[in-house]
């Protein structure tokens, strides 16, 4: 064994020192605050390398270093095993970011390398955190007594919806950034360990994966996450994801709209349920064509609600969810073609935003266009099931095919002539991971499936202007105008994800970095007596609410207008009108009436403005 050395590279705002034993120690010389590599195990992290028909698992601990003016290559230099990986660390041009990467022989497969591998670790003590770009954003406290390992991956459900992350400890700031659906983050929280004299250690991983290579760290001296994201913001749009209302808004004038507009949707004007079998189980019609357009008039001329995107799903011809992507003729059982025709007119009509939702990612066994041509395949030719909904089972189309299906005379083009909406969203396309395909006939990496999404959108804006999918994701604020679930899903934060299991709560990290890029909204319905803190939430970020629970027909006809009972001053707050302008109203409406109101405006003030601070007026 020789003895361990260490080589540094330093410039006025950092200094890197690694070891040959692959430990490193970066000081950001601004604060005087040292970030270090792995507490538990000293090395710089795992390769996991397929090598003629065995999966072979390397400690990256042992190193020959060389270095040069901006650089630092550590050549792995293991006893037994002979392979060909060196990382590289450089120091970029702005003299306080480290880029890290690797190189290894092409020859060999990587599975997997963690090149960060529970490093930029921070205690309890260090009054700190981790933000991550979940949703509007989550900011996991060093200090929480939760022990956990979480991973996000890039652009999956409720991983990381930006390419980014951010720590803060002792009001010194980092950001980590890449760029690659192929990487995928783990945050983790000891409790008690030996490594380190601290309750609580957290620390953060980084596994990269095919064509990720290489993430960057950039010591921002000091600051909080809202510094964190001034600095992505400049990254971004230095990548070109980043596209402002205004350039927006001259490219498809309609987007406008969007601007102070609350999102309601009727889910299922036809619902038609199967079972597992594929067997009928019920068909119901919940709104009718005319009555859509009687909704619309009536929020309109009954509520003054000014601007309004008005959604309606289930008008394709099986009812929601079921079909795809045989779409037309639209729901005989809610008035067809004419009656949906008309009802497109009417609601445009009252300057709403009339908008048709469809998916392209989805069919059914039962769909005409079945084939299992259009499927994904998985690494063994197998196909790739989606989701189990009102149709039965979904099998997921690739997103080439979905493209082509879409393009088809009697999709898209014929919904353009018949109905002419002024906005459309696709399902599930920004919301589900990227995927791969392994059909030789349309095979796909992540990257090719999220070009073939993006075209899907871009096609999508030609032929009716106005569009928005499912969720969010950094990768598609160039090619939409709303994120219906970014927001927040039925009344929480949150789908799956437990802030609480981390100690965590939300932070508007996506507002401070893309709000005047899209509209954003929450997905799915809730409960509206109960509903004030997901009220405020939106309050808080600016945003108008979904309205996504109604009931059946021309619901303000038959429900009653009487005040709820009892205390008013709890989580009901936003149903009562206490001779407010809701005053008269059914509970749906005063709800509608009374939260629209404070965001609509709000929204129509701040769409354009730029976060440069933000604090909590009380501890709690
Ligand atoms: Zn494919």
């Amino acid at each position: 064994m020789s003895a361990e050395k260490t080589v540094s590279l330093e410039s006025s705002y950092i200094k890197c020192e690694v070891s040959t034993e692959g430990s490193y120690k970066i000081t950001d010389k601004v604060t005087g605050i040292s970030w270090c590599s792995n507490p538990y195990i000293k090395r710089l992290g795992t390769a996991t390398i397929k090598m003629k028909d065995k999966t072979l698992y390397f400690s990256l601990n042992k190193f020959e270093i060389h270095k040069t003016d901006r650089s630092i290559q550590m050549k792995y230099s293991p006893d037994k095993e002979e392979i060909m990986l060196t990382i590289n660390v450089k120091l970029l041009d702005d003299e306080k970011t480290l880029e890290f990467s690797y190189e290894i022989e092409e020859e060999l497969e990587v599975e997997n390398i963690r090149l960060l591998e529970d490093g930029l670790w921070l205690t309890d003590a260090e009054d700190g955190y981790i933000i991550v770009p979940v949703r509007e954003g989550l900011l996991i406290p060093s200090n929480s007594g939760r022990t956990f390992i979480h991973t996000f991956e890039t652009f999956s459900y409720e991983g990381c919806h930006m390419e980014m992350l951010g720590i803060v400890k002792k009001k010194s700031a980092i950001l980590i950034t890449w760029h690659d659906p192929y990487v995928i983050a783990e945050v983790k929280s000891t409790l008690n360990s030996v490594a380190v004299q601290a309750k609580q250690i957290l620390s953060l991983s980084l596994d990269l994966r095919k064509t990720a290579k290489a993430f960057r760290i950039t010591f921002l001296g000091e600051g909080d996450y809202v510094a964190i994201a001034r600095a992505y913001r400049e990254i971004a749009k230095k990548k070109g994801w980043f596209m402002s209302w205004k350039q927006k808004i001259k490219e498809v004038p309609n987007a406008a709209k969007l601007i102070g507009a609350s999102n309601f949707k009727l889910w299922s004007c036809l619902d038609r349920r199967l079972d597992y079998k594929m067997n009928e189980k019920s068909v119901t019609v919940n709104w009718t064509f005319e009555e859509v357009a009687k909704i619309a008039e009536h929020l309109k001329k009954d509520l003054k609600i000014e601007k309004a995107l008005f959604i309606i799903g289930g008008w394709i011809h099986k009812g929601y969810d079921n079909q795809h992507p045989d779409i037309l003729p639209a729901a005989p059982e809610c008035g067809g073609n004419k009656a949906l025709a008309e009802a497109s007119k009417r609601v445009k009509n009252l300057g709403y935003l009339f908008c048709l939702h469809d998916n392209y990612q989805d069919i059914y066994r039962d769909s005409p266009s079945w084939s299992e041509d259009l499927i994904m395949k998985g690494p063994d030719g197998q196909l790739i099931k989606g989701g189990f909904w009102a149709g039965g089972q979904a099998w997921l189309i690739c997103s080439k095919m979905g493209l082509e299906l879409a393009k088809r005379p009697q999709n898209l083009p014929k919904v353009k002539e018949l109905f002419n909406p002024n906005a459309y969203f696709n399902d599930t396309t920004f919301a589900t991971g990227l995927y791969e395909c392994y059909d030789p006939k349309h095979p796909l990496t992540k990257w090719n499936d999220m070009r073939w999404k993006q075209e899907l959108c871009n096609y999508t804006i030609s032929l009716f202007g106005v569009f928005g999918s499912e969720c969010g994701r950094e990768w598609a604020i160039s090619c939409s105008h709303f994120f219906e679930g970014l927001a927040g899903v039925g009344g929480r934060y949150y789908h799956a994800l437990n802030p609480e299991s981390m100690g965590a709560h939300v932070i508007p990290l996506f507002e401070m970095v893309y709000r005047n890029c899209i509209a954003v909204y929450g997905k799915y319905e809730y409960d509206y007596s109960r509903a004030a803190e997901y009220v405020i939430h939106h309050i808080i970020i600016g945003r108008p609410l979904h309205y996504h629970t109604w009931n059946r027909g021309l619901y303000w006809e038959k429900e009653s207008k009487d005040e709820p009972q009892g205390w008013p001053y709890d989580s009901s707050c936003f149903i009562r009108a206490d001779n407010g302008w809701a005053e008269g109203l059914c509970m749906i409406d005063r709800f509608i009436k009374n939260t629209h109101e404070v965001l609509s405006p709000l929204h129509d003030i701040t769409a354009e403005t730029v976060i440069t601070e933000h604090e909590y007026l009380t501890p709690d």
